[in-house]
Parts: C-alpha cells; structure tokens; sequence
C-alpha cells in the first residue's frame, strides 16, 4: 500500500466515525427531549392535578394559578397568553372562577379546545361576592368528590379528543385514580358520617365548603360582615363571638384572624374550638400538607374532624 492510499484510508475512517458519532449525538438529543408530549394548560393547582393524573407521562401541564394561588382575583400575565397559545388544550374550570379567562384565551389567539371540566355538575347557589343580594353559580365544585370525578371523565375525554393514540392510556389512567377518589370519598363519608349530627357546625372565613357540606352533611358558616382580607376589629371579634354563640358551632376556622390573643379570646369567651388552615381553592406548595388534591381533602378532613370531635 501506498503511503498516499493509507492517508486516504485513515481519513475515510476519520470521517465515518465523525458521522456516527454526530448521528448517535442527534439521537441521543432526540430522546432527551419529550416526545411530541401534549402540552395541556390548567388554570388552577388543583386542575393541574387532576390533568397530571390523566395525562400521564403523554402530557405535559402549565398551570397559569399555581399553589396557593387566587383564582378569584387572578391578573393574568403576558406570559399566560404565550403559554396559553402553545397549548393543544386549555382547561377551565367554569362556573365563573376565571372571570379573566375569556379575554386571555383570545389575547392569546389559541385555537386549541378549552374544556369546562365542570360542564356536568349540579351547579349550588350562592352569595354573588360582587354584586351583593344577587345569587351566581358557587364555582368550587371540586369540594366534592364526586363532582372531582365528574373533572377527571372530562379530562380524560379531553385529552382522548386532542390525543386519539393516548386514548387507551388516559382511560387506564383515568381508572385508577377514579378508584383512589372511591376511596377518598368513602373515607370523608365516614369520617364525618361518624360526627354527631348536632356537632357538624364549622364557622369560616372561607365561603368555599358549600359542596362539601351539601355532600357530607356538614354546615360551613361565614362570619357575618368581616372582611376576609383585613384583621377583625375589636367590634367584628365580639360579632363572631356572638355568632358563634348563637349557632353553637363547635369550631371555628378563622384564617384571616393572624392574632394569636385575638383567637385566645374568642376560644375562652365561647369554648369553641380553633381550627388550622383549611385549604379551598388552591393546593399548598409541594412541600406542603395539599400538595395534590388527594392530600388537600384528608387534610381539610382531618383539622374539620380534629376540632370537631367531642
Ligand atoms: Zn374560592
């Protein structure tokens, strides 16, 4: 062999290792990307929830309200609008939570479905915050589990509709957390079920129970003309003291009250029993004690039957 052929050889050789190195690289960028997962936005934490749920490992989720968040009060950001416009399927919850919703979707000029995961609910009544003496739609549905169900078989649809290979996943998926939501709801059931019936008086500064009480047989009470934003006045901390007294509810959870002596003497003047923090509308951190909605409904049971039980 000439030495000139040798040469040519060995960079012949160079080369082929050099493409087969590039390939496997670009392969191995391939993998590291997901694979054409559906990009799905919720709204609030606890949709996000159910959607990773169902989703899977097919779906990826935004969520524009995230822990511990206001859904009520939202300023959507221009980020939203972004986000919402990658997104192959946008889900809501409906019964006017987002009043902020209609104009960001067209802001966004998405053309993906945006699912009502609420549309089959029995909506209840209650209090229109804004327009006071009016009755709305009171939108926190999933404060029932079966209503949480309801969410779940319309995210699985959803998704199926957008996802036609997925659709036998997110039916498997759908399934099994349906079954851990049996589970849950019995669990409620009984536990409050084993609370006299007299006792199931909570009074809270959180108006958002009313499914659950409806669902489980408990009675949530607002306090009467205090503010949920502001600390209680010497005059409001006497109003709910009265309230309680006349209600005889056996608990309260006051969570805007931050004064630990304010809720000293509101428990000495009337006995009642202070509650913890109650979680509504929003899961906790993921460090936190709701970080799923599963973990957000035994906690909430577990204070509620904690101050309740004789
Ligand atoms: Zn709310």
């Amino acid at each position: 062999m000439s030495g000139v052929s040798t040469r040519r050889i060995l960079l012949l050789a160079g080369l082929i290792v050099a493409l087969a190195a590039a390939f496997l690289t670009e392969r191995a960028h391939a993998q590291d990307k997901p694979l054409n997962k559906v990009n799905a936005v919720a709204t609030t934490s606890i949709i996000a929830d159910f959607v990773r749920n169902v989703g899977g490992d097919r779906v990826a989720v935004a969520t524009l309200v995230g822990p511990d968040g206001d859904a009520h009060v939202y300023s959507p950001t221009p980020g939203d609008a972004r986000t919402i416009a990658s997104a192959a399927i946008v889900f809501v919850n409906g019964l006017g939570l987002e009043g902020w919703m209609t104009r960001l979707v067209k802001a966004s000029g998405t053309r993906a479905p945006v699912v009502v995961v609420s549309n089959g609910v029995t909506p209840r009544k209650m209090q229109d915050e804004d327009r006071p003496g009016r009755m709305a739609a009171d939108p926190h549905a999933w404060q029932s589990v079966a209503n949480a169900k309801i969410y779940v078989a319309n995210i699985r649809d959803g998704l199926s509709a957008v996802d036609p290979a997925g659709k036998a996943a997110y039916g498997a998926n759908a399934a099994g957390y349906l079954a851990k939501l049996d589970e849950l709801e019995k669990q409620i059931a009984e536990a409050i079920g084993g609370i006299p019936a007299g006792r199931r008086r909570i009074i809270t500064t959180h108006d958002a129970f009313g499914y659950f009480g409806d669902a489980y047989g408990m009675s949530f009470i607002a306090p009467e003309g205090v503010s949920t934003e502001a600390e209680p006045s010497a005059k409001d901390v006497a109003a709910i003291i009265a309230q309680i007294r006349r209600e005889k509810s056996p608990a309260v959870f006051l969570e805007s009250i931050t004064d630990p002596r304010l809720m000293q003497t509101i428990a000495g003047e009337t006995g009642a029993r202070i509650g913890g923090t109650l979680y509504s509308d929003a899961l906790s951190a993921p460090d936190g004690p709701a970080a799923t909605y599963i973990e957000m409904m035994r906690h909430n049971l577990r204070e509620l039957t904690k101050a309740l039980s004789g």
